[in-house]
């Protein structure tokens, strides 16, 4: 049994606190033999003091850029390890726990270049002008600044890539920011390596202390100390819309009020137009539809969750198609027990509803907390007519609503919330060369797909992953890519 406690700058202390959790094993639902020492108040405000006096020299430090390419080195150093515990409390198998450790160590390296290399602070310098009439114009210089000191709450579909020194992690530190994480309770042991790995570097590279800390919690007293704290300036959260929204109005009830970026849930539609149908074998496309709605059980946050698909003998055939592809994908666990319950709750609730059809996957899986494949089928009419359908169902769920003309899909367009992302599947067809419901699409979605899946998100400068609310909390900003450091900095201009 290993015991883990919440780290406060570069000291694991736990002399406040008595009460311990555990995490799960997803597959069994037993709990692993691990306990995490719940972090106290008083942890709340040592690692806030911490962090507020490593603000000036961390912001300041030469030595950012290698920080952030140690820390990548250490990830990979201790891969075997990580990777243990990232499957033991996820479930997720080894290759997506390498797969998304590259990527977090790919992020890593992409923001050290970016700060060593590039005019990340965006200077703008305006000359004086001696001569203006009726009067001399001052020399101006404006550049980015780092925001302040930045909590960070991660999600548990991405124990590396969004979480500990995930992308939001790993934007503040860039920026010069100190960063607090709520440790994610489902993941407290791969998060608590990482975090460790993470204080080795600012030790040997003798960062200040106070610019990384990490707080054990499994509830969400901790969480909610940590954002109404004054030396709190801004918050990144990944994870439920429910979250991202609880988290924000603590943020706006403070007295001095905080920006929260979360990036949160969506539907993300898929279009299928029947013009596509001549460029794609229905196998092919009904494979890749159902390996984006079921990989990893669905649990992403670009994961297809409604599929528009024309009520013709084509759209029959691909449907069903797709049903019998649903029976053959092996089942895998969720992520955690909630997660489970929520999804089986909400499938349940909507197999209840009027004028639909569902399809549950037949495959045989004796796991705990299976992530068991469901498609929900009904018409354009019933989908628009019933709010149920509406949400993120967080899991291996897609609602198939089938449409009898495309200018139908003008409807659906105006009616729904922001996106994370929005799919085409055409060849040219009319509704796209019109302008207009292009550009509709572009008013809900940070990122539109042609004829692709929305899973799958480049670690890009030119990726936008957000879009407007509620898919995030601010569409104007990005959480992917090295763009997301402007996040965590704030303009400033220094005159004459
Ligand atoms: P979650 O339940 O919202 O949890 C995320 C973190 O926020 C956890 O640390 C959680 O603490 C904390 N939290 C949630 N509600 C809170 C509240 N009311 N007060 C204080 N803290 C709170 O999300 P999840 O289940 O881990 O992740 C799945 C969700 O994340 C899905 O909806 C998915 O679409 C979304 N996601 C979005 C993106 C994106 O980039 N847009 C990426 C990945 C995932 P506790 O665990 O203690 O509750």
């Amino acid at each position: 049994m290993r015991t883990y406690s919440s780290l406060i700058g570069n000291k694991e202390i736990n002399t406040f606190s008595s009460s311990t959790y555990s995490t799960i094993n997803p597959k069994t639902n037993t709990k692993i033999d691990n306990q995490f020492i719940e972090a106290s108040l008083e942890e709340v405000k040592k690692a806030t003091d911490l962090a507020s006096k490593a603000l000036f020299p961390f912001s300041k430090s030469q030595k950012k850029s290698a920080f952030l390419q140690l820390i990548a080195e250490k990830l990979d150093n201790n891969r075997i390890d990580l990777i243990e515990s990232y499957c033991l409390e996820s479930g997720l198998p080894k290759n997506r726990g390498n797969i998304e450790l590259n990527r977090t160590i790919y992020q890593l390296q992409s923001f050290s270049k970016l700060i060593e290399t590039e005019n990340w602070e965006r200077v703008h310098f305006s000359p004086a002008d001696e001569n203006r009439t009726p009067s001399r114009k001052p020399q101006l210089t404006k550049k980015r600044m780092p925001i302040g000191v930045v909590a960070v709450f991660g999600a548990s579909n991405f124990p590396f890539a969004y979480s500990t020194v995930g992308g939001d992690t790993v934007a503040a530190l860039a920026a010069g920011c100190p960063v607090i994480v709520k440790c994610h309770p489902f993941h407290a042991e791969t998060s608590c390596k990482v975090a460790r790995l993470v204080n080795e570097v600012i030790q040997e590279l003798e960062l200040p202390e106070g610019t990384f800390s990490h707080l054990l919690a499994s509830d969400y007293t901790i969480g909610e100390e940590l954002i109404k704290h004054p030396t709190i300036s801004a918050v990144g959260f990944t994870g439920s819309i429910n979250g991202g929204l609880a988290l924000q109005k603590l943020a706006q009830n403070r007295t001095v009020p905080i920006p929260v970026f979360a990036e949160m849930g969506s539907q993300n539609p898929v279009f299928i137009l029947e013009n596509y149908f001549e460029s794609e074998p229905l196998i092919s496309l009904s494979k890749k539809l159902i390996s984006s709605i079921t990989q990893s059980s669905g649990q992403f946050c670009t994961q297809p969750g409604v599929i528009f698909i024309p009520s013709t003998e084509n759209g029959n055939l691909l449907v069903n198609e797709m049903k019998s592809i649903l029976n053959e994908q092996p089942i895998e666990a969720m992520l955690h027990p909630n997660i489970y319950n929520n999804f089986r709750s909400l499938t349940e609730l909507i197999g209840e509803q009027e004028n639909i059809s569902q399809t549950i996957s037949t495959y045989s899986s004796e796991l705990e907390n299976q992530g068991r494949g469901i498609l929900t089928e009904m018409n354009l009419e019933t989908y628009m007519s019933n709010p149920i359908f509406h949400q993120e169902v967080f899991g291996p769920h897609s609602f198939i609503v089938r449409y009898d003309t495309e200018s139908q899909l003008n409807q659906f367009i105006q009616k729904t919330e922001g996106q994370l992302t929005i799919s085409i599947f055409t060849q040219n067809s009319e509704l796209i060369i019109n302008e207009e419901f292009l550009f509709e699409c572009q008013l809900k979605a940070g990122r539109i797909i042609f004829n692709g899946v929305p899973t799958g998100v480049e670690v890009d400068p030119a990726t936008q992953h957000g879009g407007p609310f509620p898919s995030s909390s601010d569409s104007r900003f990005t959480a992917v890519g090295t763009d997301s450091i402007e996040r965590f900095t704030r303009k400033i201009t220094f005159q004459e």
